[in-house]
């Protein structure tokens, strides 16, 4: 019997195997310092780096044979243990949660304290006690990536598989000494090393792949955002409502699309000043949504001037449209603590969109939106009817003209 994987006439020694399996996680830990140094905001960046650092250098105190730095033998797997927590805790920074000290060093506490009470004697409680930690952070990661639903599902999926294999992988040596006692080996040390490497290389390059398409969402998210009510812009806005429209006119159903305009709004920005008037345009967008559904797509034009499309026929529209306005009437009463009765006058067309262009749909709004300035204010107007909206063909003036050629003999009347 030989001490190591045998590929063939090769044979991968276990000190080797750890050796490499080291050098990687090391190298792995420099690259993501390094990205994290390019990247500042992406602090979850430097807690992966330093958890592969701090692992790399437990592994390689743990395996080395003559130990440059005396330590008890119990230290390097509560330095491991660390590095787990400290993944994890990156996940959470991450997703914008807190970092958390006591669950991050919890793993490591409780392999201290078994092995003050004793309780770490032989291999068989080390190793399974060591697997079960590992695995309880794995899971965890796991946890974290699977209930952030802000991310792309494909990294979701691969995030989530690796670390449940691995955590697998750990639980499986266990389930190998409880049931098959003699016939367990050395050999899933060497699967292990050889495990821990692939991990640590698919982690990294997940890790690396969720950061940019976290900048990518972030960087599309500003592009299409008002940053005074975090609704929609405008260029967010109509991508959307093309979108929508495409969907709704497969199926030959309706939208609606609502113009809203708030009333008197230079009055309120003269008596209050522009900031109570910013602030008024945020209890505007605030009442939006908290009576628009979360399919609906809502924004900012510009000014006091929103917009919102929803699938919806005109009955049903009518009652979103008043609801809306019944809301902000309650809450334009008072705001930012000034009496201020600010209001919203609101026009609204339907059409079957057959096309994704809304602009014509904006006119007809914008014009019932007019009767309803006229009228009075704080009102409805719906410009009445479906339109089925078709894409602009062509003006027949616009086809292509050809001159008479002079070499080619006209016929005769
Ligand atoms: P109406 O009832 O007819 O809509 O009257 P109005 O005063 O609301 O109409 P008008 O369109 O003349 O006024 C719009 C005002 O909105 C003028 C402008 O100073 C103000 N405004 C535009 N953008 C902003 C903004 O971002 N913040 C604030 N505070 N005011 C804005
Ligand atoms: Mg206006
Ligand atoms: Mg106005």
């Amino acid at each position: 019997m030989h001490d190591g994987l045998s590929l063939g006439t090769t044979v991968l020694d276990i000190p080797t195997l750890f050796f490499v399996a080291v050098s990687i996680a090391a190298l792995l830990g420099f690259l993501l310092i390094f990205a994290w140094l390019q990247e500042r905001n992406t602090r979850a960046l430097a807690w992966w780096g330093t958890a592969y650092l701090i692992g790399a250098s437990s592994m390689a105190l743990w395996i080395s044979p003559k130990p440059l730095v005396p330590l008890p033998p119990h230290l390097p797997p509560a330095l491991i243990f660390i590095a787990c927590g400290m993944i994890w805790n990156g996940v959470r920074l991450f997703h914008g949660r807190r970092v958390l000290m006591v669950p991050t060093l919890a793993g490591a506490l409780v392999w201290l304290g078994c092995d003050m009470l004793g309780l770490t004697q032989t291999e068989t409680v080390r190793a399974t006690l060591g697997a079960l930690i590992v695995a309880v952070y794995t899971s965890s990661i796991a946890f974290e990536l699977w209930s952030e639903r802000r991310q792309a599902l494909y990294s979701r999926i691969a995030a989530v598989v690796v670390p449940m294999l691995h955590g697998a992988m750990f639980l499986m040596p266990i389930a190998m000494r409880m049931t098959l006692p003699e016939r367990f080996g050395d050999g899933w040390l060497q699967v292990l090393a050889l495990e821990t490497m692939f991990y640590a290389i698919g982690t990294a390059f997940i890790v690396l792949l969720m950061v940019k398409d976290h900048q990518v969402t972030v960087e599309r998210t500003a592009a299409n955002t008002d940053p005074l009510t975090g609704l929609f812009n405008r260029r967010g806005f109509l991508d959307n409502a093309g979108k929508l429209c495409v969907q709704q006119g497969r199926q030959m159903k309706p939208v609606t699309l609502f113009m809203f305009d708030l009333d008197h709004f230079k009055s309120i920005n003269d008596r209050f000043g522009h900031a109570i008037g910013d602030e008024a345009l945020r209890a505007f967008a605030n009442s939006l949504r908290a009576t628009m559904r979360a399919g609906d797509i809502v924004g900012r034009l510009g000014g006091e001037e929103f917009a919102a499309i929803v699938p919806a026929a005109p009955d049903v529209a009518a009652k979103i449209a008043e609801r809306v306005r019944g809301a902000f009437e309650v809450a334009g009463r008072m705001i930012a603590g000034r009496d201020m009765n600010a209001t919203v006058s609101i026009g609204a067309d339907t059409a079957i969109p057959l096309t994704l262009d809304i602009g014509r749909m904006i006119e007809r709004a914008d014009q019932a939106l007019y009767r309803a300035k006229t009228s009075g204010r704080n009102r409805v107007v719906l410009s009445g009817g479906i339109t089925i909206e078709t894409p602009d063909l062509p003006a027949p003036h616009s086809l292509p003209q050809f001159a008479p050629r002079d070499d080619v003999p006209v016929l005769a009347q």
